[in-house]
């Protein structure tokens, strides 16, 4: 494929670092050269940074600063691609880019850049989606895991699922051809085997792609209990020096949501557990219904109390999706002299600490970072929700192809499982995808990426 066919010239403000730093105009596509060549009055040297006078079509000067040409396809999107780093004033940069489209280029879309390296197979769709996220990440960990993403590891994972799905697939379609033999094919253990360790790759998979997720968009955690347990103090708490960047969200009083501080990337969304009572009033039982949304989408609801086994309390935490993790604080052990511990109770995560102190909140901290990902090794990836709801999709597939053998022997049925699963598997690195799809992916990206 000739990467610069089919495609007009983009520019845009790449990034514009303030008025200390560097800013960058890049610009992309078959016109690069002779608008490289227009600007530094001779052809340019590829990968080479030239110094040069960028100059209006007047010969005024506009900016002074480094021209880089990189031919395609040995370039971030495939094509041509030429970065002007100018002076990081965005009145100078926004000359530049008008300059360079004088010279025939046009304004990219968000995430036009990316989109063409994606177009031109520089990136697969799960790269191209971790760039965006890497821009976005609010926590180290999440860059670092949107890097991870970014360099394949998610999507080298995904291959090699796809790829023994493949190879399952080979197996199955040929007994399918040889029917007389598929009676014994289906008996195969060989074949079972095969599928079952398919289904344990896929759901470790599942899982790592599960924290990925919660690694770019951080945890929710609900912070609930009775008045006066001790909620905004240990938001407090756990906030600590970040407590500058809490916001109120406006609301009436029977929001549920009043406010959500950010710990290393983590949501922390304090919900006040009034709302969550039965109620007989019309407008509180409205504030119910949402408290109990709010609730639903959370991650981990995290339970304040002075007082285990409060009867109230137990109610609360039976009532919570069967999905959100709970985690229980037992609060105010200073009161009496108690020391900070971790264990269970009934089962549940439970911390004794106390907010006012902050005697074991780090050890709280460390839960939730745990929880959010955050402390999971080297080779932790970010992941999308749609990501996630592919492999499900894949989950489910797998398990009914893993029933058409087993209890049905159905060979038909399962290849047609497996065909689908692939199908689906596709849909992550972007083998299959729609246009509406990519609309919705690359629209969401900045300018200039
Ligand atoms: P909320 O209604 O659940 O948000 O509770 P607050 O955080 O407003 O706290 C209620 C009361 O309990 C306040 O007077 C706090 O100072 C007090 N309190 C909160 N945490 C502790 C704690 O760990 N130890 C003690 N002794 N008092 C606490």
């Amino acid at each position: 494929m000739n990467a610069t066919a089919n495609h007009d010239t983009i520019a845009a403000i790449a990034t514009a670092a303030g008025a200390a730093g560097v800013g960058v105009v890049r610009v992309s596509g078959p016109g690069v050269p002779a608008i490289a060549q227009a600007l530094l009055g001779r052809p340019p040297t590829p990968r080479h940074a030239h110094f040069a006078a960028f100059r209006g079509a007047d010969g005024e000067l506009i900016d002074r600063g480094l021209l880089l040409y990189f031919p395609a396809p040995h370039s971030y999107t495939g094509e041509h691609v030429l970065e002007l780093q100018g002076h990081g004033s965005v009145v100078l940069l926004d000359a530049l880019l008008r300059r360079v489209c004088a010279l025939g280029a046009r304004l990219a879309r968000p995430g036009e850049f990316t989109e063409r390296a994606f177009l031109n197979g520089k990136l697969d769709l799960a790269q191209a989606e971790a760039v965006a996220d890497l821009v976005a990440a609010r926590s180290q960990a999440a860059a670092r895991a949107a890097l991870h993403s970014m360099e394949g590891v998610f999507s080298r994972r995904v291959l090699d699922l796809l790829q023994r799905l493949i190879d399952l697939r080979v197996h199955v379609e040929a007994a399918i051809d040889f029917p007389e033999e598929e009676i014994d094919f289906l008996a195969d253990p060989a074949i079972a085997r095969k599928l079952q360790a398919l289904r344990d790759g896929h759901a470790a998979l599942l899982q790592e792609a599960e924290r990925g997720v919660r690694l770019s968009d951080g945890l929710r955690v609900v912070i609930v209990g009775r008045p006066n347990a001790g909620k905004s103090s240990l938001l407090n708490a756990l906030a600590g020096r970040d407590r500058a960047i809490v916001t109120s969200i406006a609301g009436t009083t029977r929001d549920v949501l009043r406010e959500t501080v950010w710990l290393d990337g983590i949501a922390l969304e304090l919900a006040d557990t009034a709302g969550l009572r039965d109620t007989e009033d019309e407008v509180e039982r409205e504030g119910v219904r949402r408290a109990h949304g709010e609730l639903a989408m959370a991650d981990v609801a995290l339970l304040v109390t002075e007082q285990a086994h409060h009867a109230e309390d137990l109610a609360l935490l039976t009532s919570l999706p069967p999905d959100v993790t709970r985690v229980v604080v037992v609060n105010k052990i200073d009161r009496d002299g108690g020391l900070p511990a971790t264990g269970t109770m009934d089962a549940i995560q439970t911390l004794w600490l106390s907010a006012r102190t902050g005697l074991g909140v780090d050890a709280l901290r460390e839960v939730l970072k745990r929880l959010a990902g955050q402390t999971g090794g080297e080779g932790a990836f970010s992941a999308r929700r749609r990501h996630v709801d592919a492999l499900r999709r894949v989950g489910n597939l797998l398990a009914q192809a893993a029933h058409a053998l087993a209890a049905l022997r159905a060979g038909e049925l399962a290849a047609e499982e497996l065909r689908q699963a692939q199908h689906v598997l596709g849909e992550i690195t972007g083998t299959y995808t729609s246009d509406d799809l990519l609309g919705a992916i690359f629209g969401s990206f900045c300018i200039g990426k």
